[in-house]
């Protein structure tokens, strides 16, 4: 049980109209974004997007162009980064190498004057459970002990807001899910904000409460990260979170709650519900479905599929076994170059590349994007 006090007052991170531009170049556009105080907040997007312009910002590492940053009601905008409740942790730890965890993690106390810092940091290295290293140098450390002791330094002097750029980026990828859940149970248990930049969806899947997906210097979609997998806005969004089928159609018509679409000659229907831009007779739109929601069926067993079920007939052009599932491309003759994803847990042996079949799945797990963008 730890006593680790959590930062009280501080409020929701505020970003509003902020915006960075080096030279003619825009990196983050004005963009509005509030983080509940408490969240595990996460934003995401390929390298380049601007996440971690964004974070600096609110850190006080880079000024913005334009807009403010509050913290509660404060307005932090001008304030430096030691005057601001956040730290922040880096991919690259930035331990001290001569000083031993304890001590790494007793700076910040220490540089503010506080003399008798045994408890706290004891308590710090026990919420991150490193109570038995703490007089081992960096050097003597694994990558994920490290890690947490960058942690347990930048929580040290109870930030409101920590903010954590890549930290999981030098470790292998188990070591890294290892974390993730550590992170997770580290912000339960201190009760603050995190906001946590990453390029990895399924990190940033796995631990935040809300993620905001970036592209190209702006927020493309918020949400959590079950409604940004099941209902993608965009196609970006669609593809960067998983694989999704996109599948070009037009809507031939409007039968009540649903839209009828055409798609090389098979006939699709969507809940307009689920559409994301309007779709008037004659509009073009993906038609997106993920890859898990497929089934396939031998084509020889097609009278078998219910009525009402979206299909695709095709042929499969490769099959991957994956373990548990196996993922299937299917060449569709009606749709030119377009191939479906299926994973299959009740393997048909006839289900082979070069076998006709039809992938087939409900209206309802189908989704409507804009045709426009990509
Ligand atoms: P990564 O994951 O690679 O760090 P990111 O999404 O965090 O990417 P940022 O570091 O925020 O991206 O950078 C956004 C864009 O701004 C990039 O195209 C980058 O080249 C550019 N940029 C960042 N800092 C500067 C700078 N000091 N001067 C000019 N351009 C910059």
């Amino acid at each position: 049980q730890t006593t680790t006090t959590p930062a009280v007052g501080g409020g929701d991170v505020r970003l509003t109209g902020i915006s960075k531009r080096y030279g003619t170049f825009t990196a983050v556009h004005p963009l509005d974004l509030t983080v509940p105080q408490g969240s595990f907040f996460a934003l995401l997007g390929a390298s380049g997007c601007g996440k971690t312009t964004t974070l600096r910002m609110i850190a006080g590492l880079e000024e913005p162009t334009q807009g403010t940053v509050h913290l509660g009601d404060q307005d932090v905008t001008r304030l430096p980064p030691y005057r601001r409740p956040v730290n922040t942790v880096f991919q690259s730890y930035a331990l001290f190498p001569h000083l031993d965890v304890f001590e790494n993690v007793a700076f910040g106390l220490r540089r503010r004057g506080i003399k008798n810092v045994k408890q706290q940091v004891a308590e710090m290295l026990e919420l991150v459970q490193l109570g038995r290293q703490a007089r081992r140098k960096p050097h003597q450390l694994s990558g994920g002990q490290q890690q947490r002791v960058a942690v347990a330094r930048a929580l040290i002097n109870h930030p409101e807001v920590l903010l954590l750029d890549e930290p999981l980026g030098a470790l292998d990828l188990k070591l890294r899910r290892q974390m993730q859940l550590e992170l997770k149970r580290i912000q339960t248990e201190v009760g603050i904000t995190f906001i946590h930049v990453t390029h990895d969806q399924e990190e940033a899947m796995t631990m935040a409460d809300t993620v905001a997906v970036m592209n190209a210097g702006r927020v493309e979609q918020l949400g959590t990260p079950t409604d940004l997998y099941e209902n993608p806005r965009t196609a970006f969004v669609a593809g960067f979170l998983g694989t999704s089928n996109l599948v070009p159609a037009r809507v031939t018509a409007r039968r009540g709650e649903e839209l009828v679409l055409t798609a090389g000659g098979a006939t699709l229907v969507l809940p307009a519900a689920r559409c994301t831009v309007p779709a008037p007779a004659g509009a073009a739109v993906l038609a997106g479905v993920r890859p898990e929601k497929i089934t396939l069926t031998h084509a020889d067993d097609a009278a078998g599929i219910p009525e009402g079920r979206n299909r695709i007939t095709g042929r499969i052009a490769d099959a991957g076994f994956l373990g548990v599932s196996t993922q299937y491309v299917v060449d569709s003759p009606v749709c030119p170059g377009f191939e479906v994803y299926a994973q299959n847990i009740d393997r048909d042996p006839r289900l082979v590349p070069g076998a006709e079949v039809v992938a087939h799945w409900s209206p309802a797990h189908t989704f409507g994007l804009d045709a426009a963008q990509d």
